[in-house]
């Protein structure tokens, strides 16, 4: 059916290349193109056996001239952007450029300043409309499938949402003391900044880690979680009708809060670059390059994660509470795709996007967040590929 060009050879993008092989019917022809060439190589051997056929090329995502001259080579029908949040912009223009649909998982962060938010993206919706292309912004997990489920309980189950909690557990262990689950870089700027909330309309700030509360997780039990600023709560605020209050929470375990704090107290969280023998080095970067590499935790992380969405709102003037959620197994990902589940969770919805534009189900000239699609064909492709998801109206609710 269609051609995809994959941006990034990491963790995530590891689990679309599967995935998107698994799916050879719509994927008929990939291109796998990184910053390090050798990575897209290797999954090309291991994965050249099946139907999709498989090329690989060198890119650096920075230059949107590079990325011209590469889509207009392949010609692919979209580009999944799966390499850091940084490159969002340069691969949303060349995109424009050359009249190519485009998907991320993340939204843009600029690298000097650790901020969160989708109006750089958003800037680009009518460029994408005049172009006649679609632009299927943060669809990995969270977010991603969180405002499938928001989209789907408000089609079928509610006229309004009120309050929406999104709830992420990882009750993963590596047997590291310290080690993130994706990018290192990206994960300690989004942790270690201010939380955030929206209530009634208002952003409400708290300190980082300030709020936490302890929930009892459906296959999992309880877990200390804590509130945080995720860049879902902006979209859905706006896009879902009803909304009063909208929080995202996180579990963390004792250890690495811990080594975190430890860690930001001695600086070495910090973006701020500083010269280290007459070289200018970022202290997160180089933390980067001394912890565990993401990929690499898959064969020894046990254990599951619960990531989900409860909500409470109305529906023919009565009371509804609703909570949809996904359990996944981490040794059960890495048998599939040797990968641990927290890869596996954005890479699979990141392919389901990409299909649901191929197929046309969620094509529409401009550039969306996931919740502004018909989420029954998504939700349909998360039970088939990987993602089943469970429900229930009667869930504890957050305080
Ligand atoms: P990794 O660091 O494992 O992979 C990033 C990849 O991008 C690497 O292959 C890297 O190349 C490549 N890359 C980086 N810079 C460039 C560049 N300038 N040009 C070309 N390639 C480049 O990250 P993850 O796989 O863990 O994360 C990927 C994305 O997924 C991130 O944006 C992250 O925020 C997002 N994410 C989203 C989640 C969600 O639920 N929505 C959850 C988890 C992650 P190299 O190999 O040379 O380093």
């Amino acid at each position: 059916m269609g051609k995809a060009l994959i941006i990034g050879c990491g963790g995530v993008a590891s689990v679309v290349i599967h995935k998107c092989c698994q799916n050879s019917e719509v994927f008929e022809e990939i291109m796998i193109a990184s910053r390090t060439k050798s990575k897209c190589d290797k999954l090309k051997d291991k994965l050249s056996g099946g139907k999709t056929k498989i090329s690989t090329a060198q890119v650096n995502a920075d230059n949107v001239d590079e990325l011209i001259a590469l889509i207009n080579s392949f010609k692919p029908d979209i580009v999944i952007n799966v390499a850091l949040p940084y490159q969002d912009l340069t691969i949303m223009d060349a995109c424009l450029a050359c009249k190519v649909d485009y998907l991320d998982t993340a939204n843009y962060e600029p690298e000097d300043t650790a901020k969160f938010e989708y109006s750089w993206q958003w800037a680009y919706r009518e460029r994408f409309e005049k172009a006649g292309i679609t632009a299927v912004l943060g669809c990995g997990f969270d977010p991603g499938v969180t405002g499938v489920f928001t989209a789907y309980a408000a089609k079928h189950y509610f006229d309004e949402i009120n309050y929406l909690d999104i709830l992420d557990c990882n009750a993963g262990d590596h047997g590291y003391p310290f080690a993130t689950n994706f990018n290192p870089e990206i994960n300690i700027r989004e942790v270690s900044a201010n939380g955030s909330y929206i209530e009634d309309g208002k952003w409400v700030e708290t300190k980082p880690m300030e709020i936490k509360r302890v929930y009892n997780f459906p296959e999992i039990g309880e877990k200390d979680m804590y509130l945080l600023h995720h860049e879902e709560l902006e979209s859905l605020a706006i896009n879902i009708k009803g909304i009063k209050r909208i929080r995202f929470f996180m579990t963390f375990g004792q250890s690495y809060l811990t080594h975190l704090k430890c860690l930001e107290n001695v600086g070495m969280t910090s973006i701020k670059p500083i010269n280290y023998n007459g070289m200018e080095i970022v202290p997160l970067q180089f933390l980067k390059a001394v912890l565990p590499d993401p990929a690499s935790l898959g064969p020894r992380t046990v254990g599951k994660t619960n990531i989900g969405c409860i909500m409470q709102g109305k529906k023919d003037g009565k009371d509804v509470k609703y909570y949809v959620y996904n359990v996944c197994d981490h040794q059960e990902c890495y048998k599939e795709v040797e990968s641990q589940a927290i890869s596996y969770t954005t890479g699979v919805p990141a392919m389901i996007g990409a299909m649901m534009v191929l197929t046309g189900k969620w094509k529409k000239p401009g550039v969306y967040n996931v919740e502004e699609f018909d989420p029954d064909p998504f939700m349909d492709a998360l039970n088939k590929w990987g993602l089943p998801w469970k429900e229930t109206f009667d869930p504890e609710l957050v305080d």
